[in-house]
Formats: C-alpha cells, structure tokens, sequence
C-alpha cells in the first residue's frame, strides 16, 4: 500500500525519505513542494528523477477535486464541495473579512455527535479525514482563487476533537516553515464540548483560538439540541472553559445560533450572562435565516439585536455574526442549522 505522503510531517518524512535510501535535506524540498498544493511527483522540479521514481513507486499525493462551487453574488463567499476517493464528499467555505481571507474547513465525513439541529450530524460519521484531506481544503481554495488564506476556522463538518490526532497532525504541517508557515494564532478550533479534549488540547496547543458552541443557556435546553451536553453537562464544559483561559491566557469564543422559539428570549439571554459571568470570553450570536427544510427556525435580525443588548447590558461581550455569503448559506458546518423559513 502506498504512503500518504501528505500527511507526514517534516520530521516523518524526513525518516520516510531515509528509509527510501535518500538524503534528510531533500524532506524540506518534498515538504514545500506539498504545501504549494502540487500534484504529481513529477512537478517537484529540483528532485533528482531517481527520486521523484522511487516516490511515484512508494507514495501518493492526497488530492480533493472541487465537486461543486457556490459563489456568493453579494461578498463573493465561495463554497466548495469537494469529493474524497472513499466516496464522501465535505463542504468548505472562504471568506473574505477585513482582517484577511479565512477558510472554514471540514474535519470528518459526517460527524456522530447528533446535534439536533445539524445537517451534518443528521446522516453520522463516515469516517475521519486524514491531516492530507484537511490540508488539501486549503491548498485547493488557495489554487482556485489565487488567493492566500490569512486564517483557518475549523468548523466545518465533523467535530475536530473526535479526530484529535490528525487534528494535531494538521496544525503542524501548516505551521512548518517549509509548509504555509501558519501562525498557530491564525487557526480557530470549534468544538461541541469534549471536555478532555478540550483540556488536552489547551496544553498541546495552547495559541490556537478556541470556540465552543453552546447554543443554549441551560442543561434543560442543551441536552435536548446537542447530545454531547448529557455526557458534559454545562457546568462542567463551562468549568473547563475557565480552565482553559486561565491555562492559555486566551479570550474563548461562544457560538450561539439563535433558534426561534427555543434559545432566543430575553430570560435566556439573561440566564446566559449570568452563567458566562467574569469569563475571559465573547458570544458570537448567529441569527441564521438559512432555509434548507427542517424543524427549527432562525430569527429575525431584530431579535438577535434585542439578545445582544441584554448580553451587553450585562457585560459580556457579544457580537451579532455579519452573515457572509447568505444567498448561498455559506455558513460552515457547526453552523450549518438545517431551518425552515
Ligand atoms: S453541529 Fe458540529 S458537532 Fe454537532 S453534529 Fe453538526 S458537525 Fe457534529
């Protein structure tokens, strides 16, 4: 069976190379060369042609094909759908914000955490993505805009923490040198709540953001929308939440989709000041009007603004999410709320 060469980091394949019979140094240059998103062996144009053979023999290069590609008409937000050789196939999304180009993307075929409210959930988990199929999301969008991606959110389908380490594979191919040279503070982290996870994570990676989506102010509410919550419930997670910003010095992000009629009056935005009270953290409220068919609601702009003035009123900090690529429901997968209008 052939190696996936893309999912090696710079000191594995060093050893892979070794092993081949080849020089250390040539890691760097095969390295590089996958981070430019190249795609046959024979592209690596300053690799001796004995080697790029013996690769070719030995190795394969993990590459996505666009399936699909939305453009958004109002912000140019792009969405992709891209096909993986087992058959699946994972939604990634660019935007485009002031502070830089950010790509939302995948990090399982499906996921097995069962939010009530997701579309990705709804089908369970097809099978992990390899830190290759995560890498390539990026290199393919940065190939097909000519665009350089300043930023990573990844919280597309699939629940990162259930795949930790390709997860952590990934983080350190981008942030290599010889790779995209990512700063790990570039990189966002979504998590539903997997509470060792999360405390792992804070010690591997303690630079990189974190966001945990909550969507609910109580455990009455979030067990009945995010089975997760009734292995961690929300004093826990938020315990851990706390620990986690003590321990990295980092400001948390809270998702919270507003979802009419179950998470969006006023005694649940006072409910969840009151929780997320002295907590190095914001509330990123996401008043999603996207229409795919299903049993819940998103609200309309004014209800999310009357949600904010209470969080504010009470400390927290808050924003209302700027709802990029909305003609084409750009929102990534975590958020990606399958509601009827
Ligand atoms: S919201 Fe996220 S964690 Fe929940 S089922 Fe969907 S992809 Fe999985």
């Amino acid at each position: 069976m052939k190696t996936d060469i893309k999912s090696m980091t710079l000191k594995e394949l060093g050893i892979f190379l070794e092993s081949l019979g080849e020089k250390k140094y040539r890691a760097g240059q095969v390295f590089s060369w996958l981070s430019k998103g190249v795609e046959e062996f024979d592209q690596m144009t300053n690799l001796p042609f004995s080697l790029r053979e013996k690769l070719k023999e030995s190795a394969f290069i993990e590459t996505l094909t666009i399936e699909k590609l939305q453009t958004s008409q109002k912000d140019g937000t792009r969405k992709y759908l891209f096909g993986l050789k087992s058959g699946n196939a994972i939604e990634s999304v660019f935007m485009k914000y002031r502070h830089g180009n950010t790509v939302c993307i995948s990090s399982q075929a499906g996921c097995r955490m069962n939010c009530a409210f997701c579309a990705s959930g709804a089908l369970g988990l097809a099978h992990d993505l390899s830190a290759a199929e995560m890498l390539d999301q990026v290199l393919s969008i940065q190939r097909d805009t000519g665009e350089k991606v300043n930023n990573i959110v990844i919280m597309g389908t699939g629940e990162p923490f259930d795949n930790y380490d390709n997860l952590c594979r990934f983080l350190e191919i981008i942030h290599e040198k010889e790779g995209l040279n990512m700063g790990l503070r570039s990189v966002t982290v979504s998590t539903c709540g997997l509470i060792p996870q999360m405390e792992q994570f804070a010690r591997d990676y303690p630079q990189v953001n974190l966001a945990v989506s909550l969507h609910a102010p109580n455990d009455a509410i979030r067990d009945t929308l995010m089975p997760v919550n009734r292995s961690y419930p929300m004093n826990e997670l938020l315990t851990a939440c706390r620990r986690h910003t003590e321990k990295t010095g980092r400001r948390i992000t809270f998702e919270y989709a507003l979802i009419q009629g179950i998470n969006d009056g006023e005694v649940h935005a006072k409910e969840l000041a009151k929780r997320l009270s002295g907590m190095l953290c914001h509330v990123n409220l996401i008043p999603l009007n996207v229409v795919e068919g299903g049993s819940f609601s998103g609200v309309e702009r004014k209800v999310a603004e009357r949600f904010l003035a209470v969080l504010e009123s009470k400390g927290i900090q808050a924003t209302i999410r700027r709802e990029l690529g909305s003609d084409i429901g750009g929102a990534c997968g975590q958020l990606r709320l399958s509601l009827k209008s």
